[in-house]
């Protein structure tokens, strides 16, 4: 498959944040996404607690998507306040976040840990967007594309078929900062991520590699231009409708002008 053939993907990631009076903002990106071309996928990461209604205000078939932001690896059983793959599926999501940098490091998430993680929604056909990204003391090091192949190797499981994952690039400086990787920076780490996937899976090309890091409605363009970028993962700007929209506008723009 060539770099062409891979559907551009947008994906929020709301974190801790959205009550049932933000079922509206939903309801809004929803009809953002409504527009976009099908070469475009957009999906939108809830908090637990509102996917499954979510899900329900929305059309069965949508252009919007819905996702979970983390999964346990088992997929039942004695794992107070956890939540399984299975009970996200059974939800409404398509799509589950695994390894954000909150997680590895506020809960000591390992690569192994991520690992079994991805293996479980992939078990169960749930698309995981696996997280990768480098500290700044990484970075100022010289270790980034060290410690994100590291990472690469050890958090994606080497059986998966690579066009059923998402890998998302997040340099850990870069999130919620408002402080973007360059552009430079962001093509020279993607190229480094495909040739480790490349190795490390079966059709390593077909995988999606997504940038995400303060991407905002005037960064998204230039990101998503950049040929290795597959994509965004969006925090903080997919919140509102006047922030996400826009990008989605911006992935969909490009990929009109790609069709032309
Ligand atoms: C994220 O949480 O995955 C993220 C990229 O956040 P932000 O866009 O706010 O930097």
């Amino acid at each position: 498959m060539s770099e062409r053939h891979r559907k551009r993907l947008v994906a929020g990631n709301w974190k801790m944040n959205g009550v049932s009076t933000d079922l509206n903002v939903i309801r809004h990106i929803a009809d953002a996404a409504h527009d976009a071309p099908h070469s475009v996928e957009i999906v939108l990461c809830l908090p637990t607690t509102l996917l499954a209604r979510a899900a329900q205000m929305l059309p069965v078939v949508d252009r919007l998507q819905l996702g979970g932001q983390d999964c346990h690896a088992e997929r039942s059983g004695a794992f107070t306040g956890d939540v399984s793959a299975d009970m996200l599926s059974d939800s409404g999501a398509s799509h589950v976040i695994v390894g954000h940098s909150e997680r590895r490091a506020g809960y000591r998430e390992t690569d192994e840990m991520v690992r079994a993680k991805a293996d479980a929604a992939l078990s169960i056909s749930l698309i995981p967007i696996i997280c990768v990204g480098e500290s700044l003391q990484d970075r100022e090091a010289g270790k980034a594309a060290e410690v994100v192949t590291a990472q690469i190797r050890g958090s994606v499981p080497a059986s998966a078929d690579a066009g059923a994952i998402v890998i998302a690039y997040e340099p850990v400086w870069a999130i919620g900062t408002g402080r973007s990787a360059t552009l430079d920076d962001i093509a020279a780490m993607h190229g480094t991520i495909r040739e480790t996937l490349i190795q490390h899976l079966n059709g390593g090309a077909d995988a999606r590699i997504l940038y995400g890091g303060s991407v905002k409605p005037g960064n998204a363009g230039e990101i998503l231009r950049v040929e290795a970028v597959d994509g965004v993962l969006v925090g903080g700007a997919s919140l509102t409708v006047h922030e996400f929209s826009p990008i989605i506008e911006a992935a969909a723009t490009l990929a009109r002008q790609v069709a032309c």
